[in-house]
């Protein structure tokens, strides 16, 4: 328990670290609700049928915009990205409005099946780093973490973590440690304590979404009751955002998402609210707005 408070004290300091070059007069970062949470991490010694707590690992969860303030901001992360055109125009757009995304990668879209990197896979991940955004884990094989096969096996997930890692790190030529995990398709919930003894053991953090965009329904599939146009698609995420005062945005690489991204982002950099107007920020930042201890 004591190297693990070490280990996430380290990463915290990390953070402040991280985004002290944006605001070079912030104090030290003190996270309140850490200590806490690695006491709770512990369901093995939980007496039978108390219920777990909603959280586990320190992170952004799905329902964090109905308990926490993040002050407008908002931050944008990409996940499923392919090393193609579309990565390669959401690179060019995020850098027309000055944003630090997060993408999640999954590293089994980057490599082939024997481990060979795919084409422009280097050059796009090297070109992600250098702009300034930050690579996150989505897995490498993007399985659902409560699935037979995982659900119960912290050894098979954290080996999963660790091979995405791995990939990562073979791709653009050093170790480069990933500090936030975004499980595939958000899941996450108990019972999967594995996944989340497996985060702490790595000093990863839980990075799932506020607002969902949903633009992963504007792709063709049969029986897909709601093809949504790219209208509804802009209309819908910049409601959200305006009406929970900003959060963690997710968007997809897919190419109808490359397609609508310079409208989406253009929509959501003039949108406001009576608290006044959205800003781009980081998922950093979101974490400080909800851990940082306020004086
Ligand atoms: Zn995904």
């Amino acid at each position: 328990m004591k190297a693990g408070k070490a280990r996430l004290s380290a990463l915290l300091a990390l953070f402040a670290a991280a985004s002290s070059a944006a605001a070079p007069s912030a104090a030290p970062a003190t996270y309140a609700a850490e200590p806490e949470r690695l006491e709770i991490l512990k369901p093995w010694e939980r007496p039978p049928g108390a219920k777990p707590p909603p959280e586990i690992v320190a992170g952004i969860y799905e329902r964090d915009y109905k308990r926490h303030d993040f002050a407008n901001e908002l931050a944008i992360t990409i996940d499923d990205c392919s090393p193609n055109k579309y990565m390669e125009m959401e690179l060019d757009v995020l850098k027309k409005y000055k944003i630090k995304a997060v993408f999640f990668i999954i590293g089994s879209y980057f490599v082939t099946s024997s481990g060979k990197p795919m084409p422009r896979a280097k050059e796009l991940l090297a070109r992600l780093v250098g702009e300034g955004h930050e690579i996150g884990s989505h897995s490498y094989w993007h399985r659902r973490m409560d699935e037979d096969g995982y659900r119960d096996n912290r050894a098979a997930i954290g080996a999963e973590l660790d091979r995405n890692e791995a990939v990562i790190d073979k791709l653009l030529g050093y170790h480069y440690p990933i500090r936030y995990f975004r499980p595939p398709n958000g899941a996450h919930s108990t019972p999967l304590y594995m996944l989340d003894r497996a985060l702490l053991e790595r000093g990863q953090y839980l990075a799932n979404w506020t607002i969902t965009s949903f633009d992963w329904n504007m792709r063709y599939k049969p029986g897909n009751p709601e093809r949504l146009t790219a209208d509804k698609v802009i209309a819908r995420t910049v409601k959200q955002a305006r009406e929970d005062s900003g959060g963690v945005v997710l968007l997809h690489g897919f190419e109808t998402s490359a397609e609508i991204l310079d409208q989406l982002l253009g929509a959501l950099s003039v949108a406001s609210n009576k608290r006044g107007a959205l800003v781009f920020s980081t998922l950093d930042e979101l974490m400080r707005l909800k851990y940082e201890e306020r004086p």
